[in-house]
């Protein structure tokens, strides 16, 4: 796949850390299986990987407001 973000590198299967922010609250996955791109380094998630990865945000959120 050819990377949207810097338009010149290519994407190769590879695992790729996912930092997302709800509020105050920093949730960090880690090896999240991603299209990565070899030049910029811009990851891309299939819409499978997406929706799970934002299922695992919500429970650790959850866990932090408890
Ligand atoms: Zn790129």
């Amino acid at each position: 796949m050819h990377c949207t973000v810097c338009k010149t590198g290519d994407t190769a299967r590879g695992l790729t850390t996912v930092v997302l922010h709800r509020g105050d609250t920093a949730v960090i996955i880690k090896t999240v299986p991603a299209d990565i791109c070899s030049t910029c380094g811009e990851y891309y998630l299939s819409e499978a990987i997406a929706s799970h990865v934002l299922r695992l945000a919500e429970v650790e959120v959850l866990r932090f407001a408890a």
